[in-house]
C-alpha cells in the first residue's frame, strides 16, 4: 500500500539513505523535514530530489508550530523520527544542543504527532505509526562477553547517549500514557556512503587519501558492532511496516570489530585499490592519541527479535560493506570535498572515534 512518510533528519546520513530507498524502491510519498545543521546535506538527495513523490521543508523540530503545520498539511501515515545531534565528541564539548534537539525536539515531535493522531479516525488512526530511531549507546558499555537485547537496562554514559535515552523514554511514555502507536529501534554503528567525515570510517578513508595522520583513540581496542547503512534502512522499513506498536526492536549485524581492526581493513583495502605513491602501506599513517573521556569499551547487539519476528537479515558482511564504502568515497570526492574545504565547522575532525 502506498503511504505518506514524514522523515525528520532526511538530509543526514541515515535519513538520506532512508529517503533514497523509499523513493527508489517503493511507491511511498516522502516529506523530508530537516533544519540543515552542519550535518544536513541536501546534495545527498540529488538523485531523488526531482521525484514528484519527494518534498522538503526546512524546519527545526523544536519549532512546534511549524512541525504541527507540516504534519497537518502532509497528513502522514508514518513519522520516522531521525533528526538528532548525533556525534559523541560534539556532545562532550557542547551538550546543550543535544538536550535541545534530542530531548526537547522529540517532545515537540510527540506533541505534534499526538494532536494529529487524535484528529484521525478509522483506518488512518488504526494504521498511523510514530517510529523513533535511536542508538545502542543508551545501554552503556559491555565487557568482553554478551550483547544488548530489548530487555537490557538503560545505562547511558555520554551527553549524546543520555539525550537519546531520554528521548526513548519520552516516546514510550507517549504510548503508555496517551496510546500513541509508537515504535522504537536501537541500532549499532552505521557506515556507508554519504557519511559525514567526522565519524570513524569516512574520516579514516579521507585522511588516508590526504596523506595525513590516522589518529586512533587510546590503544584502539574499543569494540563496535558495525552495520551497513542500507541494511539499517531495510530494518527500519520492516519495523514501521510490520512492527507491533509499543514494541522496541534492536538492530545490528553481529559485525563486531576493534577500532584498530577497522582502520587496518580500510588501510589494506586502499593499499589494494589506490596504493600510495611511495609503495608503503597506509598503515604507516596510524597514530595513537589520548583516549576519549568515558570511552565506552564495547557495544554488541542481539537482533534476534527483529530477525525472528519481522524476518530481517543484513545483506552485507563487514568486508563487503567496507569495500562498497571505500569505493564510494574514492568515486565521490565531489560530495565530500566541499565539506572539508568550507562547510565543515568541527574542530575535532581528526580523532578516530566511531560516533
Ligand atoms: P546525522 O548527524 O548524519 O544527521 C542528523 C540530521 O538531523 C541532519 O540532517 C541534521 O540537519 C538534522 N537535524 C539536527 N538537528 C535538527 C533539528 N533541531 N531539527 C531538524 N533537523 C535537525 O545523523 P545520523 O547518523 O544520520 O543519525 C540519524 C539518527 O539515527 C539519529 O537519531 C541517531 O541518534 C540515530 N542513530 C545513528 C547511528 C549511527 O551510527 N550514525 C546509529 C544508531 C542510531
Amino acid at each position: 500500500m502506498t503511504k505518506k512518510i514524514l522523515v525528520t533528519g532526511g538530509a543526514g546520513f541515515i535519513g538520506s539513505a532512508l529517503v533514497r530507498h523509499l523513493i527508489e524502491n517503493t511507491s511511498h510519498h516522502v516529506l523530508n523535514v530537516d533544519a540543515l545543521t552542519y550535518a544536513g546535506n541536501l546534495s545527498s538527495l540529488d538523485g531523488v530530489a526531482s521525484s514528484n513523490r519527494y518534498a522538503f521543508q526546512q524546519i527545526d523540530i523544536c519549532d512546534r508550530e511549524a512541525i504541527a503545520a507540516a504534519m497537518a498539511a502532509f497528513a502522514p501515515d508514518v513519522v520516522t523520527h531521525l533528526a538528532a545531534e548525533s556525534h559523541v565528541d560534539r556532545s562532550l564539548d557542547g551538550p546543550a544542543a543535544f538536550i535541545e534537539t534530542n530531548v526537547v525536539g522529540t517532545f515537540g515531535m510527540l506533541s505534534a504527532a499526538q494532536a494529529y493522531w487524535n484528529g484521525l479516525t478509522g483506518d488512518a488512526r488504526e494504521n498511523f505509526r510514530f517510529h523513533h530511531i535511536s542508538t545502542d549507546e543508551v545501554f552503556g558499555s559491555l565487557g568482553d562477553e554478551g550483547a544488548f537485547n530489548e530487555a537490557t537496562p538503560y545505562d547511558p554514559r555520554s551527553p549524546y547517549s543520555a539525550s537519546k535515552a531520554a528521548s526513548d523514554h519520552l516516546v514510550r511514555a507517549w504510548h503508555h500514557s496517551y496510546g500513541l502507536p509508537v515504535l522504537v529501534t536501537n541500532c549499532s554503528n552505521n557506515y556507508g556512503p554519504f557519511h559525514f567525515p567526522e565519524k570513524l570510517i569516512p574520516l579514516i578513508i579521507i585522511k588516508a587519501l590526504a596523506g595525513g595522520d590516522l589518529p586512533v583513540y587510546g590503544d584502539g581496542t574499543n569494540v563496535r558492532d558495525w552495520l551497513y547503512v542500507d541494511d539499517h534502512v531495510r530494518a527500519l522499513e520492516s519495523v514501521f511496516e510490520k512492527g507491533v506498536p509499543g514494541e522496541t526492536y534492536l538492530i545490528g549485524g553481529r559485525s563486531e570489530r576493534r577500532n584498530i581492526d577497522v582502520v587496518h581493513v580500510i588501510c589494506d583495502m586502499l593499499d589494494r585499490v589506490q596504493p600510495r605513491a611511495d609503495g608503503k602501506s597506509y598503515r604507516a599513517q596510524i597514530v595513537f592519541v589520548g583516549d576519549r573521556p568515558g570511552h565506552d569499551f564495547r557495544y554488541a547487539i542481539d537482533a534476534g527479535k527483529l530477525r525472528s519476528e519481522l524476518g530481517w537479515e543484513p545483506r552485507e558482511t563487514f568486508e563487503s560493506g567496507i569495500e562498497k564504502t571505500v569505493r564510494w568515497y574514492l568515486a565521490n570526492e565531489s560530495w565530500w570535498r566541499p565539506i572539508l574545504d568550507g562547510k565543515y565547522q568541527g574542530e575535532r575532525l581528526g580523532t578516530a572515534a566511531p560516533k
